[in-house]
């Protein structure tokens, strides 16, 4: 039979923003339940230097999301690794059910589901998924040294991948539909230093194109966004880094969404639509998106969470 657990607080996922909310929660003698899902420690584990969390000057994500799991255990937080597959917020207790069978009650909940990476949704990307093609150039980059590679974005997340695959390849172009990056100036004056990458404004990925026997991608067919015109660049690798999507699959159909999906929330608050519920991080923040900010929401959940458990007695 499937086991029951029930806690003051369920909090679910394991970013910045959960494990900040769990060492609030437990400090508030909540007794929360965290529950990791698919990614414990979040999107944080797939890339390595972090230089903009305070207190560290320098830090890989990976060990910095291992001192934060570190601190909420030690303050009490009862971390689980489950997924949580189904919630229902129709009625308190709230129920949440977990992959592996248990089923969660809680009296309040704080989501912390976080973000997931973007594709650019053509078939020869999918094809290639595996073969060539990802979206985490710290999980693959070494699998190119030596070859040339390709990374779609503008943002943070391209220019570090790009800057980051330098240690392995032989030459990497970053592709842009526009003239203007939006990454932060310290990053592009990185990439526009590093004689290994060519940046190729005003393109568009067209095309993954690779041969079967072996699987693998030998190039891309890319096209001017002005022009129309097609060209075709070699490479092995193809990083897609157009950005993420908010996680919202447990609540999309029940909390008020905005801004392309994420939860909305009070402003100032973590209160959703539903009062018990509470969400935090990046999937409420379709604005900062950064491991601080993140954390600072959670902190703000487990309060929030404690206020309203206060107000229930
Ligand atoms: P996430 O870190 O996205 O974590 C979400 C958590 O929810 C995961 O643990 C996942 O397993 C869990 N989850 C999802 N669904 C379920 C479910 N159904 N059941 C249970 N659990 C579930 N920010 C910075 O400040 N500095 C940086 O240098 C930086 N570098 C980055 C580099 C990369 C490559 C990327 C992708 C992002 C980077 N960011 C950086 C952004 C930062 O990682 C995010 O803002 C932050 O991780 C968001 O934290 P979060 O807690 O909201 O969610
Ligand atoms: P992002 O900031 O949303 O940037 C996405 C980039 O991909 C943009 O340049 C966008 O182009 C491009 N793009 C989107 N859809 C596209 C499509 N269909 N085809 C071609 N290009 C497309 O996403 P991100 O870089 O992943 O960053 C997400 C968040 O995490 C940000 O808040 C970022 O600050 C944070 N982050 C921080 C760090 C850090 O602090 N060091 C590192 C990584 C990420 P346009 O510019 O034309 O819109």
């Amino acid at each position: 039979m499937a086991e029951t657990r029930h806690t003051k607080v369920l909090i679910v996922g394991s970013g910045p923003a959960g494990y900040t909310a769990g060492v609030y929660a437990a400090r508030a003698m909540l007794s929360p339940i965290l529950v990791q899902g698919i990614e414990p420690g979040g999107q944080l584990t797939t890339t390595t230097e972090v230089e903009n969390y305070p207190s560290f000057v320098e830090v890989q994500g990976p060990e910095l999301m291992m001192k934060m799991e570190e601190h909420a255990r030690a303050m009490g937080t009862e971390v689980i690794g489950d997924i949580i597959t189904e919630l229902d917020t129709s009625k308190r207790p709230f129920t949440a059910k977990g992959d592996s069978g248990t089923i969660y009650t809680a009296d309040a909940v704080i989501l912390a589901t976080g973000a997931r990476a973007k594709w650019l949704g053509l078939d020869s990307e999918e094809a290639y998924k595996g073969f060539g093609v990802s979206a985490c150039a710290t999980c693959d980059g070494f699998f190119y040294r030596g070859q040339e590679i390709v990374v779609v974005g503008g943002g943070n997340t391209a220019v570090e991948e790009a800057l980051f695959l330098t240690n392995f390849a032989s030459k990497v172009t970053l592709i842009h539909r526009r003239d203007e990056l939006r990454a932060e100036k310290i990053l592009q004056d990185r990439l526009f230093k590093n004689e290994k990458i060519e940046t190729l404004w005003f393109h568009e990925l067209e095309e993954v194109v690779g041969e079967d026997n072996p699987k693998g991608v030998t190039g891309v067919k890319v096209k001017h966004t002005e022009t129309g015109e097609i060209s075709e660049i070699p490479a092995k690798g193809v990083f897609i880094a157009i950005g993420h999507a908010p996680a919202n699959e447990l609540v999309k159909d029940v909390l008020e969404l905005h801004n392309g999906g994420y939860v909305k929330v009070t402003p100032g608050t973590t209160e959703t639509s539903i009062p018990g519920i509470f969400a935090a991080g990046d999937l409420t923040d379709h604005k900062y998106r950064q491991a601080v900010t993140s954390a600072g929401m959670g902190c703000m959940a487990a309060l929030d969470a404690e206020r309203f458990l206060a107000e229930q007695e």
